[in-house]
């Protein structure tokens, strides 16, 4: 079995640092679509050009334009074959139910939904600005951000949980006591430890 995850959490909650630590276990595709659009912009595709001014200011790109994206690479060889694990997408309901269309034939096996209070979320994206100057965390820019996830990501979790495949897991703690609560997470929903790890042949 090919491990298919989607993590949820607000920016801030770890979730890039974990999600690049997960797909290296694992063996699979780290798509971020926040990466995907930065990239974008650095290298002032006709993409980063449409979307700079919507990340600098914190709000969330369109809908038709991240699925499109998202269909695309995950059509792409490494997702379909070794699977992958999707960072900040979807963030709306009408993107999680383009993902159910486009996974429709290889199902996510878990949504884990990595759950730092919203305090320390702040806390911890004021010392990253500082640290790494990145433009598009302004101030106001996180404020629309954590207010934007509360009111369209956050109902995803509920989506999911009628699914059956959610897993929630404490975000706070060490970045290894959070990996290791992740993998046990991952290996009581779907049974994989880690590359092939169930012992199955990959299908
Ligand atoms: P992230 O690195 O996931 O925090 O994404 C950075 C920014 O990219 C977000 O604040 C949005 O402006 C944009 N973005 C990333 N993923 C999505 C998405 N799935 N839907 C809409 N906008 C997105």
């Amino acid at each position: 079995m090919t491990l298919r995850l989607v993590l949820l959490g607000r920016q801030g909650s770890g979730k890039g640092t974990q999600g690049a630590r997960l797909a290296t276990h694992y063996g699979i595709a780290h798509i971020s679509t926040g990466e995907m659009l930065r990239n974008a912009i650095r290298n002032a595709t006709p993409l980063g050009k449409v979307v700079k001014q919507v990340l600098d200011e914190g709000r969330l790109v369109d809908d038709e334009l991240m699925e499109s994206l998202v269909q695309g690479r995950l059509g792409e060889t490494d997702a379909r074959t070794r699977g992958y694990l999707l960072d900040g997408f979807p963030r709306t309901l009408p993107q999680a139910q383009a993902l159910d269309d486009i996974a429709r034939v290889r199902p996510i096996n878990i949504v884990v939904d990595l759950e730092v209070p919203r305090e320390l979320v702040m806390e911890r994206l004021n010392a990253r600005r500082e640290a790494e100057q990145r433009t598009d965390d302004s101030p106001a820019a996180v404020e629309q951000r954590l207010a934007l996830y509360e009111e369209q990501t956050a109902p995803l979790i509920a989506h999911y949980r009628r699914q059956g495949v959610l897993a929630v897991v404490d975000g706070v703690g060490s970045p290894d006591e959070v990996f290791g609560r992740l993998l046990a997470a991952i290996v009581a929903t779907t049974g994989l430890s880690g590359p092939g790890g169930d012992g199955r042949a990959s299908r």
